[in-house]
């Protein structure tokens, strides 16, 4: 316990980062009476650069065509038993009215891999017409683009863009994907400086209990964050899906060991980063329905992204298997969503809610 304490203590008050030794000893504590110390520490970091705050965005699953084939998805190009889908225009401006509704500032677009024109000009269209109807934030989960690409969803009007490195770890990442050019760690890892210099904020993450990930991958992958100076974080822990080559590899899968990891890695992430946006993800909903993403409050996340696309299309985007929520009323499941958090003593913000930390570097 001594150890712990000493390693808190340091996070808390000390100006110096956390080193090697110390994030890994945190991501390994197992015992839950240590558990709940690291949850209350990375709790009052929060507290102290974010506040009992949490900021939702409305998410849009536009589309599940994709032209990758990463090993662990379940929306892959090679699944065929998925049924694909596109949202027209007119169906995501719906769904920005109904996030507007709801009073959701903040939007989250995301997509399988395209980059073929038809598609860059549908989102560039997409976004323009959203910032038409209203003063959104936008944020673009669409993978890997060009830096002209990029360009043209920032002159849209978009002004986040969310990428996951999904492993620091170059050979790690290869055994997560195919062995050609559209599986590029070192091209993935260039999009992110693309993103940066085209001026969005920038996020990324990772994913944590992957087969064969260590200790020592998700130290590293901390210290990438800080090393690509991210200004959000969207990690989630990795839900097998029967139908992707990774899924039919797994034969035991535990639940709660990942629920666990993946609450840590929030945890760390806040005591190491401080005062990015970290987002409590869909996957840990997905592996405590009740109260994965209120878990994830606790444990210094500070980002809620709500599904508000239609329900009609989100059979087709399922990455993984029993993904929430995708049978519920949408009014019903964010009135419980808000009692919850109000029942963690937490208040919804309803700005843009951009990241405290990119806001720190424009001064
Ligand atoms: N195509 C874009 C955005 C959509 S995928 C992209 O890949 O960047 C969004 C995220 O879903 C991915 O970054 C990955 O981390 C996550 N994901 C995919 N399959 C998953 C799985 N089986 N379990 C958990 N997360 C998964
Ligand atoms: Fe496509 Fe993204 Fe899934 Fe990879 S993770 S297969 S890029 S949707």
């Amino acid at each position: 316990m001594e150890q712990l304490d000493k390693i808190l203590n340091k996070a808390l008050q000390d100006s110096s980062p956390l080193d090697r030794e110390e994030l890994g000893f945190l991501l390994d504590i197992t015992d839950p009476g240590q558990l709940q110390k690291l949850y209350r520490a990375a709790y009052q970091m929060k507290e102290r650069y974010i506040g009992r705050r949490v900021s939702l965005r409305g998410l849009i699953e536009i589309s599940d065509y994709c032209v990758k084939d990463c090993l662990y998805c379940g929306i892959r190009k090679s699944n065929a038993n998925v049924p694909r889908f596109a949202m027209t225009k007119a169906e995501i401006l719906q769904a920005a009215e109904l996030g507007r509704e709801y009073g959701y500032s903040s939007l989250v677009l995301q997509s399988g891999e395209r980059s073929d024109p038809a598609f860059v000009d549908f989102v560039e269209d997409a976004v323009r017409s959203i910032r038409e109807i209203g003063d959104f934030g936008i944020t673009l989960s669409c993978g890997e683009q060009t830096r002209e690409t990029y360009q043209r969803w920032f002159d849209a009007g978009a002004h986040r863009y969310l990428l996951r490195i999904e492993s620091s770890d170059r050979e790690f990442y290869g055994t997560l994907h195919p062995a050609d050019s559209l599986h590029d760690w070192d091209k993935r890892r260039h999009c992110l400086d693309l993103i940066r210099e085209t001026g969005y904020q920038l996020g990324t993450g990772v994913m944590s209990g992957l087969p064969g990930q260590k200790t020592s991958h998700l130290v590293s992958d901390l210290e990438f964050f800080r090393e690509v100076d991210a200004d959000m974080i969207g990690m989630g822990p990795y839900l097998p899906h029967h139908e992707t080559p990774m899924g039919k590899l797994i034969t035991s899968f535990d639940p709660e060991k990942a629920l666990e990891t993946g609450l840590k890695m929030i945890a760390v992430t806040r005591l190491f980063l401080r005062d990015v946006n970290i987002a409590s993800t869909t996957a840990l909903q997905a592996l405590s329905p009740a109260d994965g993403r209120e878990r994830g409050l606790l444990a210094g996340a500070n980002v809620i992204m709500p599904n508000i696309g239609d329900i009609a299309y989100r059979r087709g985007y399922q990455l993984y298997e029993n993904k929430p929520n995708i049978d519920e009323n949408r009014l019903e499941t964010r009135r419980k969503l808000e009692e919850s958090i109000h029942a963690i003593g937490e208040t919804i913000i309803h700005g843009w809610g951009d990241s405290p930390h990119f806001a720190a570097k424009q001064k």
